[in-house]
């Protein structure tokens, strides 16, 4: 068979990073994968020509600098396709993620996003690593990052501030976000405008960053976001550097027909403009608009009872966001030992592999009628926060990553591929 590459799924940050370059042969489809190796445990399909171009087109419709928020996926095959796609900037929020992003790319720029720190990862990001942004959201923050990187003493010993760039970040009032990320992070407005005049001193760079949460549909979000950064930065009167309206940027799922990228961007480009900041640099941090469409997993079905079946993964392993949150996926069915006759198509429920009630997926997930245990089923749209938020509960553990050659799977309007199963020629 072609070129297949197969490692253990289980966290990325465990493994060493994978440097081999790139092969240039063509990579296999995921049926005839499905076809040859006929597994029994879940298979995570990476399309890195799908993620490479994902992050061009990002790129380009942005009209600022882009980090990538590694958390949504950060193993090295996405890496890897993001920086051939272009990116540059990586948003980490963890010592091993930053040492997994250094490891791989020397020239890599990057950020380190979390407004809570330990003492040790900022000391090693900056001393071991030559991280130079961090981002806070207290005053208790502010000193530990001079503390640690020793910017206050070079700074009261030159009277000029060194290379610490400090992005203070802002809270937000809820959001229409499916995942509402307000509460845990961010300065008030109040907090911030003084943290803002105390970090000005500090800082070679200061910036304002936001999150507005995850798959935001709406493109208000970032323009009553920045209208409140224009607040904070008239208050606080002091001079910025950066403003960075993080990530939430939304993807097509089954439910969920976001609107397209640009009336997203025009509202941050009116939004920026209205700040009259001419100088100051735009950045954004998105993870899931970047890699949903390049990943899939294909799963097993290890028995049908009525309109429920039971499948190798499950809220434990990669499909997390399908249990409590009920995101739907485009998904087929794969059959190799023949075509599907024409059956029609069910919704169904799924259960993982857990013995937790709780690993319940109920879709529903339209799929021919006449599926059954043993066929295989490819869903989709799951390169985002789907292999990263893996565990090891009940020893469901094993999982195979293989980069693949196809695109990604197309949703019709019930969520099913318009061909809901693939018979593979012999
Ligand atoms: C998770 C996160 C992101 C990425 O969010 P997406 O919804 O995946 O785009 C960006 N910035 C911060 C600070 C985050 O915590």
């Amino acid at each position: 068979m072609e070129m297949l590459r197969v490692r253990s799924a289980v966290s990325p940050l465990r493994r060493p990073a994978d440097d081999r370059a790139r092969s240039v042969t063509r990579l296999p489809r995921v049926g005839d994968l499905i076809a040859n190796l006929r597994p029994e445990d879940p298979v995570h399909c990476l399309r890195p020509a799908v993620l490479a171009e994902t992050a061009r087109a990002f790129r380009a419709a942005f009209p600022g600098e882009v980090l990538y928020a590694v958390k949504c996926n950060a193993d090295p095959a996405v890496l890897r396709a993001l920086w051939e796609g272009g990116v540059r900037h990586f948003d980490c929020a963890s010592p091993k993620e930053v040492a997994l992003v250094r490891s791989m790319f020397a020239d890599a720029e990057i950020h380190f996003m979390h407004p809570v720190k330990a003492r040790g990862a900022i000391r090693e990001a900056w001393a071991r690593h030559g991280v130079r942004d961090f981002v806070l959201d207290s005053a208790d923050e502010l000193a530990k990052l001079l503390a640690e990187t020793g910017a206050a003493g070079a700074t009261a010993a030159t009277g000029v501030a060194g290379e610490l760039g400090l992005i203070v970040r802002i809270a937000l009032p809820k959001s229409g976000a499916v995942i509402d990320l307000s509460g845990k992070f961010g300065a008030s407005l109040e907090d911030a405008v003084s943290l803002l005049r105390a970090a000005r001193p500090q800082a070679a760079r200061l910036g304002i960053s936001f999150h507005v949460g995850s798959q935001c549909l709406d493109p208000l979000a970032w323009r009553q976001a920045l209208d409140i950064t224009g607040e904070v930065i008239r208050a606080a009167g002091v001079a910025i550097d950066i403003i960075d309206v993080g990530g939430g940027f939304p993807v097509a799922y089954p439910d969920a027909e976001p609107p397209a990228l640009g009336a997203f961007m025009a509202e941050i480009e009116e939004g920026f403009e209205r700040l009259g900041l001419p100088d100051a640099q735009l950045w954004a941090e998105p993870g899931r608009a970047l890699v949903a469409g390049g990943g899939s997993v294909v799963v097993q079905v290890q028995m049908r009872r009525g309109d429920a079946l039971y499948v190798n993964d499950g809220v434990y392993g990669s499909l997390a966001d399908a249990g409590a949150l009920g995101f739907r996926y485009p998904v087929r069915m794969i059959r190799p030992d023949g075509g599907a006759a024409d059956v029609g198509v069910v919704g169904f429920s799924f259960y993982g592999p857990t013995c937790d009630s709780a690993d319940a997926m109920r879709g529903p997930f339209y799929l021919p009628a006449d599926i059954a245990e043993g066929d295989w089923i490819e869903i989709g749209q799951l390169g985002a926060y789907g292999a990263s938020l893996r565990t090891g509960f009940n020893g469901f553990d094993q999982a195979r990553i293989v980069e693949v050659g196809d695109a990604p799977l197309p949703m019709d309007e019930i969520g099913h591929p318009i061909e809901a199963d693939i018979a593979l020629a012999a």
